[in-house]
């Protein structure tokens, strides 16, 4: 059983100011991973990733706030006595050492005897595949392979708690999909609960349980893979979430015999109904962002029935992926991007009508990055 939990964890690397509240590389950050969860903590870089995962391992102090193993506080405690293994990106593998020995070397340095130690080594060998390289130099794998001998060496202790520090960065796209599988693979094989830093929201969807999405230091949200997509709670995750990113456009909620959101362009007057919830009702003449996905939006000619445009809009560019269409247009200054699946082609030039599935828009607010209709 191990789980771990933060509560307003902060982090001040040394030469910033306390008071500074901009300097913390991890501003009082509070969540629980439970037993057996594969948490995912995803966020651009430099946002604070490697300093929270080095602060549960024990490598770096924490400033402030409580870290705690199953209910134990463990701040204090040395990374060794923390039953904690860490996987880093740059594999540090020992290039003098056989895949056999780096396995071996944490069970050596803790005097497990030899055929204990064997016996180990041939199990994670197994679960890994990796049985035929035991005898090998790390120079002599391929990336993947490095990977996974370094997987090994942490699995091999058996530790309460696994954390993965953008494992797979360096692998290229085809071995990335393929190792996420085997992780994924490994966490159900060996039942423990895995913290995983990444700043590829493919990855982070795909394997988490759980994800954390962080900017600047901060948590942004906390939730499922779904939720994070359908149900962002702000302008941050909304645009962080997806690919291709969702649409944003800035307007105003008005009110003319039924409730519209004009763009700021007016170019695009897009039908709320005639009535919309009490929350949109309060930022009637206000400034505020609409987001959309690309797939939400649709070419009013894809659709039988005679669908009323929300507006007409020139095409600036046309991607054809053979499963699925990008379809690029210009609305004053920004771009929109429509997602559909295969059709006839778009000539780029041309004018089309479009229309925004209207229940799929989140509203934001200007001032905060909040999402104003999550809960309506
Ligand atoms: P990420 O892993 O998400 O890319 P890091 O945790 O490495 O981000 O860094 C977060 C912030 O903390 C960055 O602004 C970085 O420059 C700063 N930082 C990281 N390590 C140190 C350090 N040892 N001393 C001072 N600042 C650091
Ligand atoms: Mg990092």
């Amino acid at each position: 059983m191990a789980e771990v939990s933060l509560e307003h964890i902060s982090k001040i690397y040394p030469g910033n100011k306390k008071e500074d509240r901009t300097s913390k590389a991890i501003d009082d950050i509070s969540f629980t991973v439970h037993d057996k969860e594969f948490m995912v903590i995803v966020g651009p870089s430099g946002c604070g990733k490697s300093t929270l995962l080095r602060m549960i391992a024990g490598l770096e102090e924490i400033s402030e706030g409580t870290l705690a193993i199953d209910g134990k506080k463990i701040n204090d405690l040395a990374p060794s006595n923390r039953d904690i293994a860490m996987v880093f990106q740059n594999y540090a593998l020992y290039p003098h050492m056989t895949v056999y020995d780096n396995m071996a070397f944490g069970l050596r340095l803790k005097h497990f005897s030899k055929s204990q130690i064997k016996e180990s080594v041939m199990q994670t060998a197994q679960l890994l595949e990796m049985e035929e390289v035991l005898d090998r130099k790390p120079k002599t794998l391929s990336g993947g392979q490095r990977q996974r001998v370094a997987i090994g060496r942490a699995i091999i202790r058996r530790p309460k708690v696994f954390l993965f520090d953008e494992p797979l960065s360096n692998l290229d796209a085809k071995l990335r999909s393929q190792m996420r599988i085997e992780l994924q693979k490994l966490h159900r094989g060996i039942n423990a609960t895995m913290i995983y830093v990444t700043h590829d929201q493919t990855e982070a969807m795909t394997l988490g349980n759980r994800i954390a999405v962080l900017n600047k230091g901060k948590l942004m949200q906390l939730d499922t893979p779904l939720n994070l997509y359908n149900k962002p709670s702000n302008r941050f995750v909304a645009g962080f979430i997806g690919s291709p990113t969702m649409n944003f456009l800035k307007g105003h909620i008005k009110n003319h015999d039924g409730y519209y959101f004009v763009h700021e362009s007016e170019q695009c007057k897009i039908s709320l109904g005639p009535t919309v919830p009490p929350a949109l009702k309060n930022y009637t003449g206000e400034l505020l962002q609409i987001g959309i996905r690309p797939e939400h939006i649709i070419l009013c000619e894809d659709e039988s029935n005679d669908t009323i445009a929300d507006c007409t809009l020139q095409v600036t560019a046309y991607e054809n992926m053979g499963n699925e269409q990008l379809v690029y247009f210009s609305l004053a200054n920004n771009t929109l991007i429509i997602r559909r699946r295969p059709r006839d082609s778009v000539d780029v030039g041309t004018e089309k009508e479009i229309r925004f599935v209207r229940d799929k828009i989140i509203y934001i607010d200007e001032k905060s990055g909040e999402v104003i209709n999550n809960d309506l």
